[in-house]
Parts: C-alpha cells; sequence; structure tokens
C-alpha cells in the first residue's frame, strides 16, 4: 500500500470512506467513458476494472433503469453497456473467481491504457489531485481540487470554485454545477414538445430565440442555480417525481444520471448486513441443503413481486433475503427484459 502522509486525504476517520468512493466514482468515469465495444472482444476478465471501481459499477447496475436510458442517452456509455451484459452472463459463471485471483498482466495494462492512472486505488490516489470542470456560465474550463486544507475541494461538503476567466469570477458550487449540456437531450426534448404541442391543438409561434440564446436566458434568470431551474420546471408540470428524474442527470458535471457517490455509501450498508449473516462467506450456500435455501429465497421474492403489483401504492418493506433476490435480479435486468424485468414488474420497488 501507498504512502498515505503524501496523499491530501482527510484526517477525520469519518470522511476518509466518502472520500475514497469519491476518488472511486473518478476513476470509474474515467474507466467507463474510455472502454469501447472492441475492448470487450478481449473476455471480461481482461477488461475488469479494480475492486474500487467494480463497487461503483455494481451500485450504478443496481439502478437499472437509469443505467439502461444513460446507456441510450449517453453515447460514451456504449462500451459500459456491452461490458454490462458480460457481467450479468458472468454472475455464477466465472465472475467472483476472476475477481478474486490476483490482477492479470493484461488486465492491469488493459486499466493504465484506458485510464492513465495506477491499477491501486492508494497509489493512484497520489496522482488524482483535480478534475477539470466546466465553468456553468461562461463554459471556460477550471481545474477543481479534490481535497483543499480550507474544505472546498471538489469532493468536500464545502465545495466551492471561483471562476479564473477575469471577466466571469462565478463562484462555482454544488449548487451550480451542472452536466453540460447534452445536444441529445436537447433534440429529444424539442421532439417531446412538438409532440405534446400537436396533441393540444396549439397553434403557437416558433421562440424568436435560439436554441443557445434560450438556454442562455433560462440558465440567468435562474442564476444558474439547478435548484432554481428545477423550481421553474415546477410552475408547468406537477409531478415531483418525474421532475427529480428529469434533473437526476443534471445535478453535478458527470454525465451519469444516479449520483453515485450516496449510491455505493448506501448500498454499503446492505453489503454490511449480508457480510454480518456471513451470506458473503465464500461457499456459504455450496451445498445442495443449502442452496435449498436459495429457492425459498426466489419464491418468496416471485410473491413479494405479486404482493407489489397488486398493491399499488403500498408501502411495503421486503425482508433481507428478498432484497437480495432483488439486488441480484437488477444485475441482470437487461438479460431479463420482456422475460419480467425487475422494473418492468413494479413501479414502486426501489
Ligand atoms: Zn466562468
Amino acid at each position: 500500500m501507498a504512502n498515505m502522509e503524501c496523499v491530501l486525504a482527510p484526517h477525520d476517520a469519518g470522511a476518509r470512506w466518502p472520500w475514497f468512493v469519491g476518488l472511486a466514482v473518478e476513476r470509474f468515469e474515467k474507466w467507463c467513458t474510455a472502454l469501447k465495444p472492441s475492448h470487450t472482444e478481449q473476455g471480461l476478465a481482461s477488461i475488469l476494472p479494480p475492486l474500487d471501481v467494480l463497487m461503483v459499477w455494481h451500485a450504478y447496475l443496481l439502478n437499472p433503469g437509469c443505467y439502461a436510458e444513460d446507456g441510450i442517452r449517453v453515447k460514451a456509455l456504449e462500451g459500459l453497456q456491452q461490458a454490462g451484459e458480460d457481467l450479468a452472463a458472468a454472475l455464477g459463471h466465472g465472475l467472483s473467481e476472476s475477481i478474486s485471483a490476483d490482477p492479470s498482466n493484461t488486465r492491469i495494462h488493459n486499466w493504465v491504457e484506458m485510464t492513465s492512472t495506477p491499477f491501486d486505488p492508494f497509489q493512484s490516489a497520489e496522482h488524482l489531485m483535480s478534475r477539470d470542470i466546466l465553468c456553468p456560465k461562461c463554459s471556460t474550463t477550471v481545474q477543481a481540487p479534490y481535497m483543499t486544507v480550507e474544505g472546498t475541494g471538489y469532493l468536500q461538503p464545502g465545495f466551492s470554485l471561483t471562476c479564473t476567466r477575469k471577466t466571469c469570477q462565478f463562484t462555482i458550487t454544488p449548487e451550480t454545477i451542472r452536466t453540460p449540456t447534452n445536444g441529445f437531450d436537447q433534440r429529444r426534448g424539442q421532439v417531446i414538445k412538438r409532440v405534446i404541442l400537436r396533441a393540444l391543438s396549439l397553434h403557437l409561434s416558433e421562440s424568436p430565440l435560439s436554441e443557445a440564446a434560450r438556454f442562455d436566458s433560462v440558465m440567468t434568470s435562474a442564476d444558474y442555480n439547478m435548484d432554481a431551474v428545477r423550481q421553474m420546471l415546477t410552475v408547468s408540470m406537477n409531478d415531483g417525481k418525474f421532475i427529480d428524474r428529469i434533473m437526476s442527470a443534471y445535478v453535478d458535471d458527470k454525465i451519469f444520471s444516479v449520483e453515485l457517490i450516496g449510491a455505493v455509501l448506501r448500498q454499503g450498508s446492505f453489503v454490511t448486513k449480508m457480510h454480518n449473516f456471513q451470506w458473503t462467506r465464500p461457499a456459504f450456500f455450496d451445498k445442495f441443503e443449502e442452496q435449498i435455501a436459495l429457492h425459498h429465497i426466489i419464491a418468496r421474492y416471485h410473491a413479494f413481486m405479486e404482493l407489489m403489483s397488486s398493491s399499488p401504492g403500498t408501502f411495503l418493506v421486503p425482508t433481507l433475503d428478498i432484497d437480495l433476490a432483488w439486488h441480484t435480479h437488477q444485475l441482470m435486468a437487461r438479460q431479463s427484459l420482456g422475460r419480467g424485468a425487475p422494473e418492468t414488474l413494479v413501479s414502486g420497488f426501489s
């Protein structure tokens, strides 16, 4: 393990885990945006990322609706989509062996080539000091340190950075940072709007503003604050859940519509419970009589799904064994599409 002294890591033990997860998300982003569908031809074992990055991928996969939609919406995630299918197919067919084995030279080489950072997360922490972000106001690229002694780093709760462009000097904070607008989303938004207007038989004249000017006018009136943009949406759309779903794609400067640091941290408490039960111990369910327990779990999961779909609007909390079956099914969501993918069975279980 690398010497941690030279890394600007939080001194507070409680802040170290979120910091480590934050860097893992940075590493995941580097890897998955560099991953091309052609890389997957080498086989999953050769392109598997390090364990910290797998942890982030796993948490992302546990949001199958967002994961699948991001894959369609964001071209840079094409390779990840392909690799995700290979990952699902490897569940129970050699994946745990590949993860437990010492990484092969090919696997390390592929990782370093794609991300230009060391395979070991602690060595990598010495290299990962900042990320380039776009000023939400003037689109200048600004270097944001991950950690600062003042607590204003990108991975710290008090994140704050002043745009370096002299004529701008906008204060970039978690409230104002956003995903740079995606052309595909804009086109899709236009299509949806046109369809709605046609259905309403409205004869509205086209806005005199160009697309860029209209975007500027919205952001200026919201003072570049994404909470204010959300408020503006609330005026014309009263479905809060729907607005949250749309806004989730833009609340930070990453391409994912899931806030992955929070997703990993939440997943941690579930894994701790599984670990305390010893269900994560190797070979825990290997004996035939122990596998009967798994068959029971799957039957209980099916019964729970039926209960959920027959009682919409009822708040039902699954037991941990049912939750485990749900998590496993989510990882195979794409495989099971059309054959009862979790989110097509029920809408309230997440
Ligand atoms: Zn600026």
